[in-house]
């Protein structure tokens, strides 16, 4: 049942919403709507100029309507009388497929075609930046190993637990919070959910993290890499199968060694198969590809992996089965679209399972140190261009996640592309000045 705004509006105290989309570069568009005209826009959508963002449009091209999906109205616990919705895109009255959110929906009812229903959960890792962006807000947060650092953690105490409160009150059940492995880096954890929950939910706590920190006087970055030498921001995802009901997870197998069903190794196994294709979505931005395939850092790892292969309770590897009836993918990091991520994971997922495809066996050895030693394993695109070039090419993935919305992603990624080859870089002069 979808609920009222109007009167959702009342009964919360709530006099504005914000309406809007992501696109498909992840940035959030929102009209900001007084609770009072919120009827006629229940109704009716939102206007957008579709051009005006980052999808693939003209200006020619018809308004867009953001229809409010308004079971996933959420209030802004930072400010209190304003409320977030997502909408759901239309285009001369057909949802609009170039959208992400709306290829999410649309894996989400692929799986359930199938009979099964995709939990996810995301890890999305940010920094505490000064507010100019230039350095770590924390001038004493140098440790070597930073990692849990309490002190570290404490010296930030107002932001993280004003955010955590926030999911607090929201009821997402959050459970921990830390400082993670760089300096000035922070991850905080809640409860999975449907996948489609668990994008809007990191879709919100991107803005709410950004939006407390602002208040705070700070900035938080989730760039894949801000620093040169620290651990990035990766946004690991967590997935299982279930039953319609939610009640049977179709991964889990007590029988197997890893706890891992035969549905949850072949849903691997499309993961395993469009991996390097995957990291156009995962990994979408330049500054990803210093993430992964990085050099040590300080800290004595990266985190992040080099090469397509799983493993068990291991974080040196694309995939880790952390426990029975789950499987963490490390690929991703802070610049990917909460939407587009999921969609595509789903949708390489569901090729697996639909061919039963095989993940291979896993790799027990730590892949940093012994990496070398492994024949075969396909290494993670070098850069950007590499990625896309791979998704392109990968027309299984494309086509299932959705042909208009994989063309229009790979035409403005490489548009971005060609405006970083064009741009001139320090290094350049450096290494060349004197040639
Ligand atoms: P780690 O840092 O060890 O990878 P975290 O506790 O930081 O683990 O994050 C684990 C994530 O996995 C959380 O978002 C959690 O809700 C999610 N998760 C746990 N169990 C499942 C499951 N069965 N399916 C999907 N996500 C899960
Ligand atoms: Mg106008
Ligand atoms: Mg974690
Ligand atoms: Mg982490
Ligand atoms: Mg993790």
């Amino acid at each position: 049942m979808t609920q009222d705004l109007a009167a959702w509006a009342k009964a919360n105290a709530i006099r504005y919403f914000l309406i809007g989309y992501t696109d498909l570069f992840g940035g959030q568009r929102a009209k900001m709507v007084p609770a009072q005209a919120i009827a006629d826009m229940q109704a009716d959508g939102a206007g957008f100029a579709g051009f005006a963002s980052w999808l693939d449009l003209t200006p020619a091209h018809p308004d867009l309507f953001a229809f409010p999906d308004a079971d996933a109205a959420t209030p802004l616990p930072w400010k209190p009388g304003v409320a977030w919705v997502p909408a759901d895109v239309h285009m001369d009255d057909a949802p609009l497929s170039q959208v992400p959110r709306q290829a999410l929906k649309a894996q989400v009812a692929a799986a359930a075609e199938l009979g099964l229903r995709v939990k996810t959960g995301v890890e999305p890792e940010f920094f505490l930046v000064s507010a100019d962006g230039s350095e770590i807000s924390d001038g004493r947060d140098d440790a070597e190993k930073p990692c849990y650092d309490q002190q570290a953690l404490m010296r930030r105490f107002d932001v993280i637990s004003e955010i955590c409160d926030g999911m607090l009150d929201l009821g997402w059940g959050p459970y921990q919070n830390d400082h993670e492995d760089a300096n000035g880096q922070f991850e905080m954890n809640w409860a999975y959910d449907d996948a489609l929950a668990t994008a809007d939910k990191h879709s919100f706590f991107k803005f709410m993290a950004k939006s407390v920190a602002e208040k705070h006087g700070l900035r938080a970055t989730f760039m894949p890499k801000p620093f040169k030498g620290l651990t990035g921001n990766g946004c690991h995802v967590h997935v299982s199968l279930w039953n319609p009901a939610g009640t049977a997870n179709a991964f889990a197998d007590d029988a197997d060694p890893m706890g891992l069903s035969a549905q949850g190794r072949w849903f691997l196994g499309g993961i395993m198969r469009h991996a390097t294709a995957l990291a156009a979505i995962a990994n979408p931005v330049v500054n990803s590809y210093k993430r992964i395939n990085a050099p040590v850092t300080a800290s004595g790892a990266t985190w992040a992996p080099n090469t397509v292969t799983w493993t068990g309770n291991n974080r040196t590897h694309m995939v880790r089965v952390p426990g029975p009836g789950r499987f963490e993918l490390r690929l991703a990091d802070g610049a990917a679209n909460p939407y587009l991520l999921q969609a595509a994971v789903i949708a390489a997922g569901l090729d697996g399972l639909r061919t039963e495809a095989d993940p291979g066996e896993p790799l027990h050895i730590d892949m940093y140190r012994d990496g070398h030693t492994v024949e075969g394993a396909p290494r993670l695109p070098l850069n950007l261009l590499d990625a896309l070039r791979a998704f392109e090419a990968d027309t299984v993935l494309t086509e299932a996640l959705g042909s208009e919305i994989s063309a229009a992603f790979v035409k403005l990624k490489r548009a971005e592309w060609a405006s970083y080859a064009a741009s001139f870089s320090p290094w350049e002069r450096d290494t060349t000045l004197d040639i």
